[in-house]
């Protein structure tokens, strides 16, 4: 699958952080760990004094697959509103899954301060307006219901929004709670940490086949050297969904672009990650640089290849959609790239085994949280693996 058109700005920007070997000869390890995303660090960080022996698998290199191409906005606020997800799976399985993620940015933030330096990590708030007059009661209530459950959200009336963002829209959700990241940099540095422990990670070894045994699993790669385990987790990002036997998610296709860099009496409140109603919504927040981010036009389907011209079409868009919000900043593009993204018909991920396939335990951070479910679902899948209940385990479950 093409993950991603075009070089995200991150790629260019960071380049090639550590390089990782390929597999040639035959390995032995309690735990494999296919795909070497931010979903696989994050699971391997986790394991990583846990006793048990662990190696990492990519057919690319670590990190460049689509968490190159991630805007990495960390948001509790899932694709689905708090309002519509409790009427899907229950109010307290909404509110419980909004927490988690919230809980995940806190928890980057964690992992971040042992890391030096912080791979652009902060704690920044988020503001979700609304897109059309006719949306605000919608958003009032999202705003009522996250209030109920003890949320530092603040509403903001029009007036409040052209004072503190500049922003043209009719209302707003201002809530304390948001992060961004250099998502590609985070992977690597977890991958280094990880390897402190005796661990391995293998890149340019693609995992052609997957056999269970009497001894557990056995991975045939690419290279023709097999890997032996006791365990696999499958962390191949939307590529992962061919080893799924029911369909869960659908592929879709969005686009980023990052501007030139700005003065600084351009930025705003907080220099908030700003986000709408409308769906697909268009999203932007502050980068490193002074450069401002702009994300959305999705399609609401994979395109197997994406012209150049469709890209700038597409920027182009978002461009406009920026400078209907924010008409005085005189923003340019510099670096535009377009990303496969997949959705789940509730907005959650989808987090360990499936009976029919034993041993196997996937990461599926499915959605515009990816992030954020990625290390959810690193802690769910450690307690899996160790044998251990974890008792958010079922709002992820597959046969939820
Ligand atoms: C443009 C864009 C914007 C986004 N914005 C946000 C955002 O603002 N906030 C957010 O939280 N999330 C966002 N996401 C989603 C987020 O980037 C993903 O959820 C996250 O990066 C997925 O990480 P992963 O490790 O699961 O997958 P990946 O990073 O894709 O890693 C999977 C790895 O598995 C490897 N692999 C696949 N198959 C095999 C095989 N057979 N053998 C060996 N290796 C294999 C691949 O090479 C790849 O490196 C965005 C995504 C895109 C594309």
């Amino acid at each position: 699958m093409n993950l991603y058109e075009q070089l995200p700005y991150w790629l260019i920007r960071d380049g090639i952080v550590s390089s990782y070997p390929s597999l040639h000869a035959d390995v032995k390890a309690d735990v494999a760990i296919i795909g070497a995303g931010v979903s696989a660090a994050l699971t391997a960080w986790h394991l990583r004094a846990s006793g048990r022996s662990i190696v990492v698998l990519d057919r690319r290199h670590v990190g460049m697959g689509s968490t190159a191409a991630s805007t990495a906005f960390l948001q509790y606020e899932i694709d689905t509103p708090l309002t519509k997800l409790s009427k899907m799976v229950g109010e307290k399985n909404a509110v419980d899954s909004y927490r988690l993620c919230r809980q995940a940015i806190y928890d980057i933030e964690d992992i971040c301060k042992k890391f030096k330096p912080a791979f652009e990590f902060s704690i920044v708030p988020s503001l979700q307006h609304a897109s059309y007059r006719t949306h605000v009661g919608q958003l009032r209530e999202e705003y009522a219901l996250r209030k109920k459950h003890s949320f530092n959200v603040e509403w903001l009336e029009s007036d409040d929004l052209a004072q503190k963002f500049r922003l043209d829209a009719p209302a707003g959700i201002l809530s304390a709670d948001g992060g961004q990241l250099d998502a590609y940099l985070f992977t690597h540095a977890l991958f280094r940490d990880f390897l402190k422990h005796g661990h391995v990670v293998y890149n340019n070894t693609a995992i052609n086949h997957i056999r269970h045994n009497k001894d557990g699993i056995r991975l045939v790669s690419s290279n023709g050297a097999e890997v032996q385990a006791k365990k696999i987790v499958i962390a191949c990002g939307y590529e992962s969904l061919k080893y799924l036997p029911i369909k869960i998610a659908e592929v879709q296709t969005t686009y980023a672009l990052v501007s030139e860099a700005l003065p600084n009496e351009y930025f705003w409140h907080g220099n908030s990650l700003i986000w709408e109603t409308a769906s697909p919504y268009t999203y932007f927040r502050v980068v490193s640089e002074n450069r401002i981010l702009i994300g959305g036009r999705d399609d609401p389907y994979h395109r197997p290849h994406i012209s150049p011209s469709t890209i700038d079409k597409k920027s182009k868009m978002l461009v406009n959609a920026f400078h209907k919000r924010m008409p005085h900043i005189p923003l340019k593009p510099d670096f535009s790239w377009a990303g496969a993204f997949a959705v789940t018909s509730d907005g959650l991920p989808y987090i360990g085994g499936i009976k029919q396939i034993p041993n196997t335990y996937f990461a599926l951070g499915f959605g515009g949280n990816g992030i954020t479910f990625s290390v959810i679902a690193a802690q769910i899948l450690k307690d899996m693996i160790l044998g251990k209940s974890n008792i958010h385990a079922h709002l992820f479950d597959f046969s939820r």
